[in-house]
């Protein structure tokens, strides 16, 4: 087990991304299921008002820390956590299911995104074993969830957007046996050259949603206020202690 702490009453798994990616090995080895979840100051902020995903995250076997806001927040509590990107945590889990010749299911991003991520996938890694990949726009959820059942992976990234993609893996859970299962947001996209990345400077500064503004404005409505308000309720905590 690893160390948590809470941040406005959520979990946050205090692991450094090697740790992450040894639980995930672990679980799929030992046949457990782990619903991880990147998170972010705008996943904290909804879950306040949605308690059904706060639900949902209570419920998660690991949470690591996405976002250069969760860290601050973090270090507003001594504690020091570094920034597991989801983009890398994921290109990292494939990589772990072409080693271990692990089962891997897709789900998200546009079709057409999806099939050039496959294409990629199977160019970039000749053994990569992917048992399921579909689009993220679907009506038939429960046939959806049926066919990953099937297939049995044992990891299944999810890029439907939260909380659409954390609620979507609660319920899989349930369906599955040792799966390491991971809301990836916009990696696909990325992976499949459709949206590029930021610069590694701008990484490095911790500058990424910055950057994902500029490129993609209509994200700033997202972000604002949520970011704000939630730097500021973290320095009230820090304050309260
Ligand atoms: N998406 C999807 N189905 C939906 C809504 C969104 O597959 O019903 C996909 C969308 O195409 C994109 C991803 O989910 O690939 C969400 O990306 P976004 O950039 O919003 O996620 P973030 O990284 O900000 O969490």
């Amino acid at each position: 087990m690893t160390n948590r702490t809470y941040l406005q009453n959520i979990p946050v798994d205090i692991v450094t991304y090697t740790q992450a990616l040894n639980r995930a090995m672990e679980s799929i080895e030992n046949n457990k299921n782990l619903q991880v979840v990147t998170i972010n100051p705008e996943m904290i902020t909804n879950a306040k008002r949605n308690p059904a995903f706060a639900n949902v995250l209570n419920h998660a076997e690991l949470i690591i820390a996405d976002g250069v806001g969760i860290k601050i927040a973090m270090k507003l509590k001594g504690i020091n956590q570094e920034r597991i990107g989801g983009v890398d945590f994921s290109r990292s889990l494939i990589e772990l299911c072409v080693r271990n010749n692990y089962r891997l299911a897709l789900l998200g991003a546009k079709d057409e995104v999806m099939s050039a991520l496959v294409s990629k996938l199977k160019s970039e890694y000749n053994d990569i074993n992917i048992v399921f990949a579909h689009n993220g726009y679907f009506n038939n959820e429960e046939k959806i969830l049926d066919d990953i059942k099937k297939a049995a992976p044992q990891v299944f990234l999810c890029a439907l957007g939260s909380p659409k993609q954390e609620m979507f893996i609660y319920r899989l859970k349930e369906m599955l046996q040792g799966c390491t299962m991971v809301g990836v947001g916009g990696s696909f996209d990325v992976f499949a050259g459709y949206v590029k990345r930021a610069p590694k400077i701008w990484q490095k500064l911790g500058l990424e949603w910055l950057y994902r503004v500029i490129k993609q404005p209509e994200r700033f409505k997202r972000i604002f206020p949520a970011l704000p308000i939630f730097l500021f309720e973290s320095i009230m905590d820090s304050v309260k202690k």
